[in-house]
């Protein structure tokens, strides 16, 4: 079996340009995918995730982070998981409940100081390093920051 029998043409959905891709199913699930699934070239590719990382950042700034540092395809990736990461806080955040005002004004420290160390965190790295972080272990970091706090 050659490559050639393996690639196929397809149509960019966004600017019509042709290109071949190469697929690996037999020869009529093949023509079907190449017909039927949304393909991008890679520039369009690269502009989308240009595009949507861009605006993570902008929003992301908006709300105290930090421009991150990494090479591109990194940062893009880093976006990503940094929305999903502050979705997971926010989460968790409300779904908080407390006995009393005390314990509120306690947890919103923690929050804070919490959100302080994620605000100083511009290496794209740390993030990707720290994406499979659940809302657990955030509830768990939390926790040990209002220790701290309390015994401060
Ligand atoms: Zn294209």
């Amino acid at each position: 079996m050659t490559d050639d029998m393996n690639t196929y043409e397809v149509k960019c959905r966004t600017c019509r340009t042709k290109f071949n891709v190469q697929l690996f199913d037999s020869h009529d699930k093949n023509l079907f995918v190449a017909d039927k699934k949304d393909w991008y070239c890679d520039k369009c590719k690269k502009d989308y995730f240009d595009k949507q990382t861009t605006e993570l950042s902008k929003a992301h700034k908006s709300i105290g982070f930090q421009e991150l540092n990494g090479s591109e395809k990194m940062i893009s990736w880093a976006e990503k998981i940094r929305a999903e990461l502050i979705n997971k806080v926010n989460y968790l955040k409300e779904s908080l409940t407390f006995k009393d005002d005390d314990a509120k004004a306690l947890s919103d420290k923690a929050f804070e100081a919490f959100f302080a160390k994620w605000h100083n965190a511009t290496e794209a790295k740390w993030w990707i390093d720290n994406r499979r972080m659940n809302v657990r272990d955030i509830s768990n970091q939390i926790a040990a920051i209002s220790e701290e706090i309390k015994k401060a």
